[in-house]
Formats: structure tokens, C-alpha cells, sequence
């Protein structure tokens, strides 16, 4: 299915061609001809999946007839209301709207706390079409008479189960009652707690419900920690914490192929069998080196996100993030490795401060923070212990080298990882399985 078919106007087309997408997610597919027709939707879908664009599509074509590029503020009175429950969210719904409707004569705004209202109020007062708020601000001008819901005939609430954790759902009642009772409603909402469900049935006529797969909910089973090492110790605490937490298969991701083939020859230098796998990796190397991971011949995968898709290995019980993904959804891959089916698993990432901004990501979209934990000791004289399981043929190679054994320096080729800024944030796209942006 492409966006055309879904019967899009050409300027709304343009501007998506322009984003470079090629075809509607799923929440897209199912949402935009429905919210066309003219229908109610409960949408249960998280971040990540496309879901503002798969409000923000049809109501641009909804609001077309309405479009005009008069200057008067009473030809552009606010049509389609969303409230969100962040000024974040706010600013990316906003940011959305303009993209999206960047080639159509339709206004604008984002109105939200914590910052000077006074700017807020003059953007209302020149008029809008699509205001974008967040409750508490929004009653604010209402309040002072700076903006009027009597037009408005759209409304979302987007991402509604946290405007209920954060205690906004009086205020959204109090916004319901400014506003006409015939128009059209849509609810999006990562989960469906009972509170959502009394508030939909309110709202909501006749709903078309629409539900995409949870890509985001980490394994309940899983145990997840944070370790916050500097960069130069990371390989010493990995190495650590394989000894002192006995384990016997571990899953370790890095984020690009050049440190997943380091990092195994460094834990082989440990004493630690261990193989990788990564883009540059022939298939029979790939399936090899996964039988012996299987089979227990070795303790250490090293794997690129790339690479570990589809992995299909049971109950593994850990997992080692040893350099953080710049996409949160990998994060959650990743952890979804262990802990599967019921079985217990754990989850460990070494963070260094560089990618402290990745961690408050994965964060934002576990909307938890993970327990931090003091990394084990470390020091030169590990090293020189041989870890007492299976060692592969190459390992006891490598340890026969006197020279590798005590080395507390940093090896030569040891570099802080590319700064996130060099790499390309993937389309959406990509993180669905089409992978345009190459990563491994
Ligand atoms: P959202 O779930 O709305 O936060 O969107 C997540 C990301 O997906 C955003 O960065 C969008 O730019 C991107 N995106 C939305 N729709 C598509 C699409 N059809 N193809 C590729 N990327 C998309």
C-alpha cells in the first residue's frame, strides 16, 4: 500500500515524499481511511509506531476545505484540537503539523507550560486552525479569553494513559464542556487501564478500536541494570562481571561490527571463549559461531543489532548492552532476547557519560528509570585468571600470548565510539525491518 492510495491530497503527498517515507505503517494504514471516513478511532499504539502521522495525515485532509490564506484571525478559527500530555510531545506534534502540512494555507500552534504565555496568546489571537496543547495551559487561555473551542469539530487526545497518570483527566473534561458536541473524537493510548475505557465511552461515538503490536514493552521477566562505567574501563567491567556473575551465555551487543570484532578478540584475550557476529561475517560463520553459542562452546556472543535480528535462541538468560543503541527501540530488542516465554533473564548496560543521553531515550520510552548498580571491582589481576568454562581453540591461542595477558593499558586500537551526532537517526522505516539506513 502506498500513501496515494490511501487518497491523500497531492500537497499532502509532496510533503511526505519529502520526509522520504515510502509506505504507511500499519497504525497509518488502519487509522488515516478510517479518520477520512469520518469515524471515531480508539488507537491503541505507542511511540514509535507512525501514530501522529496517522492522526495528523487525515485531519490535514479533513480541514482542506477550510484552508484560506486570508490574513482576517476570524477565517482561521482553531478547527482540530490535540492535547498531549508533555510540552515535548506538544512541540513534536506541532513540529508534525508543519511538516506535513507545509504546502496547505493552514495555521498552527502549540500552546504549553513553563514558558512566557504572552507569545502564546498573540499566535492565538492572529488565529489557528490545528492548536496543539497541553491541558493545563490551555485552560489557562481559556481562562483569559485568548482562544474560543466553539469551531472546533477535531479532537485527539494523544497518548491519553499518560494524561491520566499525570492527573489530567478533570481537565480534559473541563476542555470537553467548551467545546461543540457533534464532532469527531480520536484517542490514542498505549494502554487501555479501566480509567481510559470510562473516558472513551464518554467521548467517543461508535469507535472504530484499532490496535498495532507493542514494539516498546520490555519482557516483564527481565531484570534490567545500569552500570555507569567511563569508556576505558568498559572491557575490564564486561569481563568482570561475566566472572563474578558465573555466566555461562551471554548475548553482548555493541553498535557497530568494528567493535563487536575488538571486543571478541579482547575477551578472548581474557580467557573468555567467545565469538562475533556482525555484518562482515560470511552465513556459515554466522550459523557456526551461533551453534557453538547454543551448544555452550562458547560464553560470549558479540553481535551488532543487525546481526542478532532473528536470533532465535531460548532461554537465554543474559544479556550485555557493552555500548548503548542510539535507538531506544533496539534497546528493547535486545532486552527482549533473554526472559523470554516465562523465563527469568537479566539485562545489563555499561554506560559510559557519552551516551547518558542514549539511556534518558531508552528511559523516556520505558517511561522508568532502571536501577543503577556499582560495577564489580576491576583491576590488572583478573585478567590473568582463565575463566573456567569452555574455551574455544582460538581463545587458548590468543591467551598463550604472555604479552596480552597482564595488559592494564589501553590496547592502541581502543577509541571512544562515535559521537552520536555522526550517525543518522533511522526512518521509521528502518526500524520496522526495511532498513534504509545501514547500521551493521
Ligand atoms: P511517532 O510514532 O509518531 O512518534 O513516529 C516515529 C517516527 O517515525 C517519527 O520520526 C516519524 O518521522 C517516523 N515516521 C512516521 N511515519 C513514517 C513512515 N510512514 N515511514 C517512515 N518513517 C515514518
Amino acid at each position: 500500500m502506498t500513501f496515494a492510495d490511501l487518497g491523500l491530497s497531492p500537497e499532502i503527498l509532496k510533503a511526505i515524499a519529502d520526509q522520504g517515507y515510502t509506505e504507511p505503517t500499519p497504525i497509518q494504514a488502519q487509522a488515516i481511511p478510517v479518520v477520512l471516513e469520518g469515524r471515531d478511532i480508539m488507537a491503541g499504539a505507542q511511540t514509535g509506531t507512525g501514530k501522529t502521522a496517522a492522526f495528523t495525515l487525515p485531519l490535514l485532509q479533513r480541514l482542506l476545505p477550510f484552508a484560506n490564506a486570508s490574513t482576517s484571525p476570524a477565517m482561521h478559527p482553531v478547527r482540530a484540537l490535540i492535547l498531549t500530555p508533555t510540552r515535548e510531545l506538544a512541540m513534536q506534534v506541532e513540529e508534525s503539523v508543519k511538516t506535513y502540512g507545509k504546502y496547505l494555507p493552514l495555521r498552527t500552534t502549540a500552546v504549553y507550560g513553563g514558558v512566557n504565555i504572552t507569545p502564546q496568546t498573540e499566535a492565538l489571537r492572529r488565529g489557528v486552525e490545528v492548536l496543539v496543547a497541553t491541558p493545563g495551559r490551555l485552560l489557562d487561555h481559556l481562562q483569559q479569553k485568548s482562544v474560543n473551542l466553539s469551531q472546533v469539530s477535531f479532537l485527539v487526545l494523544d497518548e491519553a494513559d499518560r494524561m491520566l497518570d499525570m492527573g489530567f483527566i478533570p481537565d480534559i473534561r473541563r476542555i470537553l464542556a467548551l467545546m461543540p458536541p457533534r464532532r469527531q473524537n480520536l484517542l490514542f493510548s498505549a494502554t487501555f487501564a479501566p480509567e481510559i475505557k470510562k473516558l472513551a465511552d464518554t467521548l467517543l461515538t461508535a469507535p472504530v478500536t484499532i490496535e498495532v503490536a507493542r514494539r516498546n514493552s520490555a519482557a516483564e521477566t527481565v531484570t534490567q541494570s545500569v552500570y555507569l562505567v567511563e569508556e576505558k574501563k568498559k572491557r575490564d567491567v564486561l569481563t568482570n562481571l561475566i566472572r563474578t556473575h558465573n555466566m555461562r551465555q551471554v548475548l553482548v551487543f555493541t553498535r557497530t561490527k568494528l567493535s563487536a570484532e575488538r571486543l571478541f578478540r579482547q575477551l578472548e584475550r581474557d580467557g573468555i571463549a567467545s565469538a562475533a557476529i556482525h555484518g562482515d561475517k560470511s552465513q556459515i560463520q554466522r550459523t557456526q559461531a551461533l551453534n557453538d553459542f547454543k551448544e555452550g562452546k562458547i560464553v560470549a556472543l558479540v553481535a551488532t543489532d543487525v546481526a542478532a535480528r532473528g536470533l532465535d535462541i531460548d532461554e537465554l538468560p543474559h544479556v550485555i548492552n557493552y555500548e548503548l543503541p542510539p535507538v531506544p527501540e533496539d534497546y528493547v530488542h535486545r532486552i527482549g532476547r533473554t526472559g523470554r516465554a516465562g523465563a527469568t533473564g537479566d539485562a545489563l548496560s555499561l554506560v559510559s557519560p557519552e551516551e547518558n543521553k542514549f539511556l534518558a531515550e531508552i528511559e523516556r520510552i520505558l517511561k522508568r528509570t532502571l536501577p543503577r548498580e556499582t560495577p564489580p571491582e576491576t583491576g590488572a589481576s583478573f585478567r590473568s585468571k582463565r575463566h573456567p568454562v569452555a574455551h574455544s581453540a582460538h581463545a587458548e591461542e590468543v591467551n598463550a600470548e604472555p604479552s596480552a595477558l597482564f595488559d592494564t593499558q589501553l590496547l592502541p586500537e581502543q577509541k571512544a565510539p562515535p559521537p552520536a551526532t555522526a550517525r543518522k537517526p533511522p526512518q521509521l522505516a528502518a526500524l520496522l525491518g526495511g532498513i534504509p539506513w545501514k547500521r551493521d
